[in-house]
């Protein structure tokens, strides 16, 4: 490693600790790694350090960094045209419109693009009081929706509480609790116990709020910063019944869950359900250029047939991320990164991390699907007792930190949330080092085995 780079990565550092202010951070508690470039599965550090992106950045690289193909349609658009207001018809932003109504569900048929998935889901909401006239809209207690006003409202995630005293809340979101038969709410011990006890919650949680208030439920699909919750059998198909009976929108937040990170185009695909509204984001540009959107039904775009919809963004279907869209469905298509991705769930990532829950104290579950797993990493696997607390600080997050750091010691970048260990490498990494990163992980949950 030559002293220029070293010398390079200190001002990075010196720059950044000086003048950027960071996301859900203590501003002085943190030591963030200058990252010097980063080409499919892998980053690398200006000290010559590589690592193997078990996290896929915030679950968004599904197609890795600097997909060759990605990066030259945004090198031609640039060329072409780099901005155009929306209010104008455009070539790529009409092509990545049509290629991900053409892989939604029934008809879901038009795209509200934004810049990312909060405001995905903000505009998913404001869509659904307008099309409903109701306020309040349903969510689950273990969820994320984003950090924007209405978004962190209805995320379930205990973070969003942490901080929170001075209220930053918009009014009209209500939680329940979804099904999760680990650590079930509902006292139930079989799967179609926690899906029938979880639908009969949620349509009391409708009466008691009364439905002629509720606009929609949101609900992401397979839940995933709050733990890779795999919904049971009937479950979804249950709340589309709920809200066909009580007049109720029914939004898939498929921000993480969407764009080959299930070993699917969409999650909602492995249960043939259609909602009315999906948000989308992350993985349908891997996050090259900042976009996300909204798929929206017939039935709600006639509303605003004739009636403004009233709302916007400067950069909504921004052409450089509409080209990066275009190019990466194509990219996923010809290389068969759907099928890749649910190929490594079933022969690599599900039996190898199960075969890891039998060996390891600390391992009390592994939930997944694709590319998209979590261990739940337990102090006891009789009580199930979460390794470290939910919003654990200091001496209480010390297990997840040394597990994190025996990680990276090998070479392996991870995803820790709370008490889980999530494994979301790109969708397109490649068997061997899928293995490689899984090997890595067997001899790193020594660490935290040791409290168990
Ligand atoms: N919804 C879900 C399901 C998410 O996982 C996220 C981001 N983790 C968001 C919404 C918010 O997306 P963004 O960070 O792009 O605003």
């Amino acid at each position: 490693m030559t002293d220029d780079l070293k010398a390079a990565g200190a001002q990075v550092f010196a720059d950044d600790r000086a003048h950027v202010f960071h996301s859900w951070s203590a501003q002085g508690a943190i030591s963030p790694l200058p990252i010097a470039g980063a080409e499919g599965s892998y980053f690398w550090d200006y000290d010559g350090n590589r690592y193997l992106d078990f996290s896929s950045q915030l679950v968004n690289t599904n197609i890795g960094h600097q997909h060759p193909k990605v990066v030259a349609a945004i090198q031609e658009q640039a060329g072409k045209l780099c901005t155009i207001a929306p209010s104008f018809a455009n070539d790529v932003r009409g092509q990545a419109a049509r290629m991900i109504a053409e892989l939604a569900p029934g008809d879901l048929n038009y795209v509200f693009f934004t810049n990312g998935g909060a405001e995905a889901v903000e505009n998913a909401v404001r869509l659904a009081r307008l099309h409903t006239g109701r306020s309040k809209v349903l969510s689950t207690y273990r969820s994320y929706h984003g950090s924007t006003s209405t978004a962190i409202s209805l995320t379930g995630d205990p973070r969003r509480w942490a901080n929170d005293a001075v209220g930053q809340s918009t009014g009209g979101a209500v939680h329940f609790f979804g099904p999760h038969l680990y650590r079930s709410h509902f006292h139930a011990t079989t799967e179609a116990e926690e899906c029938e006890r979880a639908l009969q919650h949620l349509e009391e949680t409708i009466q008691y709020e009364g439905p002629a208030t509720i606009a929609a439920v949101i609900m992401e699909t397979i839940v995933g910063t709050a733990g890779v919750l795999m919904p049971p059998p009937g479950y979804l198909a249950g709340v589309r019944a709920l809200c066909d009976k009580y007049g109720i929108l029914y939004i898939a937040d498929e921000v993480m869950a969407g764009f080959a990170r299930s070993g699917a185009w969409l999650a909602i695909d492995h249960w043939g359900v259609t909602p009315d509204l999906i948000t989308f984001a992350k993985g349908s540009n891997s996050g090259y250029v900042p976009i996300g959107g909204v798929i929206i039904s017939e039935k709600i775009r006639e509303t605003f047939k004739d009636r403004v919809y009233p709302g916007g963004l400067t950069y909504s279907g921004h052409p450089l991320a509409c080209a990066s869209i275009v190019a990466t469905i194509n990219a996923m298509r010809e290389e068969k990164t759907i099928e890749h991705a649910a190929w490594l769930g079933e022969e690599v990532f599900g039996p190898e991390l199960r075969a890891m829950a039998e060996r390891h104290p600390s391992v009390g579950e592994v939930r997944g699907v694709g590319a998209f797993w979590a261990l739940d990493l337990v102090r006891s696997k009789e009580t199930r007792e979460m390794l470290v607390p939910y919003n654990a600080a200091g001496a209480d997050a010390a297990p997840m930190n040394e597990l994190a750091a025996a990680m990276k010691a090998r070479g392996v970048w991870p995803f820790i949330n709370f008490n889980r260990l999530h494994v979301v490498p790109p969708c397109n990494i490649s068997e061997a080092d899928a293995r490689k990163g899984l090997a890595a992980l067997d001899e790193a949950l020594a660490v935290v085995d040791v409290y168990a």
